[in-house]
C-alpha cells in the first residue's frame, strides 16, 4: 500500500536509545490498503524504535479488530487481530539481505515510513479463516447450514458410494 504521511518518522532528530511511537488505524488506514475484504476496523499500533549510528531496530505491535464477513455466515464480524513483528533498518549503501526482518536504507536518509510495515503486521497475524464465536451467526444462515448438514447424513452423495465401491474392489 501507498506510504502514509503521518507513518512518518523523522529519525534524524531523535537521540541514539529508545523511543515509542503509537498510531490508530481506523477505517480510513483500513480503506487505504485497499483490501476489499476490510470493512473498517479499529487497530492500535504501537511502535518501540531502538536507535544507534547505523541501525534503526523497529518492534511493532498491533491490537484491535478488523470488521470482515464471516466465513460461514457471511455476516459482518469484528476480527480480532493482535500480534508483534520486529523490522530492522540498516543506513547503508550494501545490496538488500535475504533476510526478510533486515532491510538496507540510505546511509543519507533523514526519515522512514512505516506503512508498509504496520499493514504487514496486520496481515501476518490475520487469521486465514474468520468465523463468529460459536452460536453467533446468523441465526437463518444457521439453521439453513443445519438443514443441509442432515440432508447430506440421511443422503450421502451418490459419488461417495461410487469411490467407496471401487475402494471396495480394489481390495
Ligand atoms: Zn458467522
Amino acid at each position: 500500500m501507498e506510504a502514509l504521511a503521518e507513518h512518518t518518522i523523522a529519525f534524524n532528530g531523535l537521540n541514539d536509545g529508545r523511543h515509542a511511537f503509537e498510531f490508530t488505524l481506523g477505517d480510513a488506514f483500513l480503506e487505504a490498503t485497499g483490501v476489499e475484504d476490510f470493512l473498517g476496523g479499529n487497530v492500535h499500533a504501537q511502535v518501540e524504535l531502538d536507535k544507534s549510528t547505523h541501525l534503526l531496530v523497529t518492534n511493532i505491535t498491533v491490537d484491535g479488530h478488523i470488521r470482515m464477513l464471516c466465513d460461514r455466515c457471511n455476516a459482518p464480524m469484528d476480527q480480532p487481530v493482535q500480534g508483534t513483528q520486529r523490522q530492522i533498518f540498516k543506513l547503508s549503501e550494501e545490496e538488500e539481505s535475504d533476510d526478510d526482518e533486515l532491510v538496507s536504507i540510505d546511509p543519507n536518509a533523514h526519515e522512514i515510513n512505516l506503512t508498509h510495515y504496520l499493514f504487514e503486521c496486520i496481515s501476518l497475524h490475520l487469521p486465514i479463516r474468520h468465523v463468529h464465536p460459536e452460536g453467533q451467526c446468523d441465526p437463518e444462515v444457521e439453521d439453513a447450514l443445519e438443514k443441509v448438514q442432515v440432508h447430506y447424513e440421511a443422503d450421502p452423495d451418490p459419488r461417495w458410494s461410487v469411490l467407496q465401491d471401487l475402494k471396495t474392489k480394489e481390495n
